[in-house]
């Protein structure tokens, strides 16, 4: 036990933390493998490594692409390893007007977008469930919006040095953290008339990913707390491949890096 955890009689319970991509993970399992060892263990055609990170007992593992992935994924989680809750890393598409390749997003709500049952149920609704949004944990999505304020005040300019080819925009301002809604499908989307058509159904939509609302579904289902951070790799338009891939190559570890070293150091088990 550490000193991280010992205020709570959930200690011995670790966080859950998932990514698609092994990129989105940075240096999360090079850290544990140096702080406490990894121990990997073999379930539904993923590894998922235990350990100690940062302080905070952890269940690192790659979720793959897409809702069902993920879905399935975040049930393993609770299920198998007994996670106290599960926070989500990676990148996104920015759908929101004033959101910019470089910036963070945490999700405070997440909704499902390719969700239709109409007529029978309102669109984006999940069936049986009478509700199309899910909310983030407060608390987490309070620390990692902390988190990833943080790393930004602190390596923020050591970013926009580095990256200033593939995010010109850092040049002259510092990346932005936003908190709102998120949203999922089962698509990548790369076209403005596609984010046109987002924008018009859900105009408070900040970001577009493929993950984060099934997990959000999950662990409302079994009242485990969740939260999303994701960092914009595109803007969801005809150069989002493009961006996606070098953002993704050469920059996503670098944030996720810096903004999980700061929320895993501060990591506390959620008082239930
Ligand atoms: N495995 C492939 C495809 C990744 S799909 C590859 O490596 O190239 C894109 C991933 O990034 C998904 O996990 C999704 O959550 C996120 N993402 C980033 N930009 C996106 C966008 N514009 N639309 C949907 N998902 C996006």
């Amino acid at each position: 036990m550490n000193s991280s955890t010992q205020a709570s009689s959930t200690a011995a319970r670790p966080l859950g933390v998932l990514a698609a991509l092994p990129q989105e993970l940075g240096d999360l399992i090079a850290v544990m493998q140096a702080e406490s060892g990894v121990v990997t263990r073999t379930f539904g055609r993923r590894d998922y490594h235990l350990g100690t990170v940062h302080g905070a007992p952890c269940v690192v593992t790659l979720a793959r692409v897409g809702k069902v992935a993920a879905a399935a994924t975040a049930s393993a989680l609770i299920h198998v390893f007994d996670v106290d809750a599960i926070v989500f890393t990676g990148v996104a598409g920015g759908v929101g007007e004033s959101v910019h390749v470089g910036d963070v997003v945490v999700g405070e709500t997440l909704l499902q977008h390719d969700m239709n049952a109409e007529p029978l149920f309102p669109r984006h609704e999940i069936p049986l469930l009478a509700r199309s949004r899910f909310d983030a944990d407060h608390a987490l999505a309070d620390a990692l919006a902390a988190a990833c304020e943080r790393f930004i005040a602190e390596e923020g300019l050591e970013l926009a040095a580095r990256f200033k080819a593939a995010l010109p925009r850092l040049a002259t301002e510092l990346p932005q953290v936003h908190r709102g809604l998120v949203i999922s499908g089962d698509q990548f989307v790369a076209s403005a008339a596609a984010v046109g058509a987002l924008r018009a159904l859900l105009p408070d939509a900040l970001a577009v990913e493929m993950e984060g609302a099934a997990i959000a579904q999950v662990c409302h289902e079994y009242d485990v707390p969740c939260a999303v951070v994701r960092t914009i790799s595109d803007t969801a338009d005809e150069h989002a491949s493009t961006s996606f891939s070098s953002f993704l190559t050469d920059i996503a570890g670098t944030y996720s890096t810096g903004i999980l070293k700061r929320f895993l150091a501060g990591y506390r088990p959620l008082a239930r």
